[in-house]
């Protein structure tokens, strides 16, 4: 078999066109442009491209973009109290702090301090409450990405068995709640899962987060499965750094019905999917129904 490949790249920008069509119409009938405020404080290379590809895409889809650089000595005081200005702000409906933060800041402070009707990173302990008793709240990107990506293959989820790698905050846990509130039967993996090949391969959905290179061996995936594979990592190949997912790509195009490449596959949609949260954000704060997307 050779895996169909789910074309994350241009499946997002198909997301991205809709986000801006609704953004168009919500600025023409309304006067509302939604605004995005990202915080990046320090200058850890990979956090400054992130926040430079979520400046451009909101710039992009007719959103506003609010940069906020701050000096690596920003103290946690200081943090606290822009975000508290943010929260205040009515030209600003979502706000993204880029982690991780320098030593001396508690992101769980940082996190609990967003409005979590703001908060379009899903991470506030109320939003992740919200998901877990299944309430209309904003959900973590990366996890919304992941199910998008699924029903591109499987429109309806309801029944499959999901295998979950990985039990983060920001991927595993949440997409687990996503996945039980589309009806699937989840198993969440993780570091101390006994046998962890067997459980992959009972999945008809498979999703990767662990963060281990090529962990995820071909015959460990049920022959049609569909994999979406969250895992960035970098190796080295012949002195060259090569980004790989948490799953053998090629072993697992040679039994999956479909799978997500690395790169090209969730990291676009994880940005579209801040887009859709920002919107939603903007809309719900004005009152207005959510948009269709
Ligand atoms: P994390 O380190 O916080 O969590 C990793 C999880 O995987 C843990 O729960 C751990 O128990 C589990 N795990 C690790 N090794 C394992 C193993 N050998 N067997 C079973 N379980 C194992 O990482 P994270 O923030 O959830 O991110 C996971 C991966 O996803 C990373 O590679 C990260 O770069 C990537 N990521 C990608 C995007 C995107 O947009 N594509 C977004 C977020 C994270």
């Amino acid at each position: 078999m050779t895996a169909r490949i789910i074309d994350g790249k241009a499946i997002a920008a198909g997301l991205r066109a809709k986000v801006a069509g609704e953004v168009g119409r919500l600025s023409r009938s309304h006067g509302l442009v939604p605004g995005l405020a990202v915080v990046l404080v320090g200058n850890n290379p990979a956090s400054e491209v992130y926040v430079g590809s979520k400046a451009k895409m909101t710039a992009e889809v007719g959103m506003r973009s609010f940069d906020h650089r701050l000096p690596a000595s920003t103290s946690e005081e200081e943090l606290l109290e822009l975000i508290g200005e943010l929260n205040a702000d009515h030209t600003v409906h979502g706000i993204l702090v880029q982690l991780p933060l320098p030593a001396q800041i508690d992101p769980r402070k940082v996190i609990a301090t967003i409005d979590p009707d703001k908060d379009v990173d899903g991470f506030n302990p109320t939003n992740a409450g919200r998901l877990a008793t299944g309430l209309f709240g904003l959900v973590p990107c990366t996890p919304l990405a992941c199910v998008i990506l699924a029903k591109t293959v499987h429109p309806v989820l309801s029944g499959l068995e999901a295998a979950v790698v990985g039990r983060s905050n920001v991927v595993g846990r949440p997409l687990a709640q996503l996945l039980i509130a589309e009806s699937t039967t989840v198993t969440v993996a993780h570091t101390k899962t006994r046998d962890l090949p067997s459980v992959c391969r009972r999945a008809d959905l498979l999703f990767t987060a662990a963060g281990q290179p090529q962990l995820v061996r071909g015959d460990w995936i049920k022959p049609g499965a569909t994999v979406i594979d969250v895992g960035i990592n970098r190796i080295e190949v012949a002195g060259k750094t090569r980004i790989v997912g948490d799953v053998d790509f090629a072993e697992a195009t040679q039994v999956a019905g479909a799978i997500t490449p690395v790169p090209g596959g969730v990291g676009p949609m994880t940005i579209a999917c801040l887009m859709v949260n920002t919107l939603r954000a903007a809309c719900a704060l004005a009152g207005l129904p959510p948009p269709a997307l």
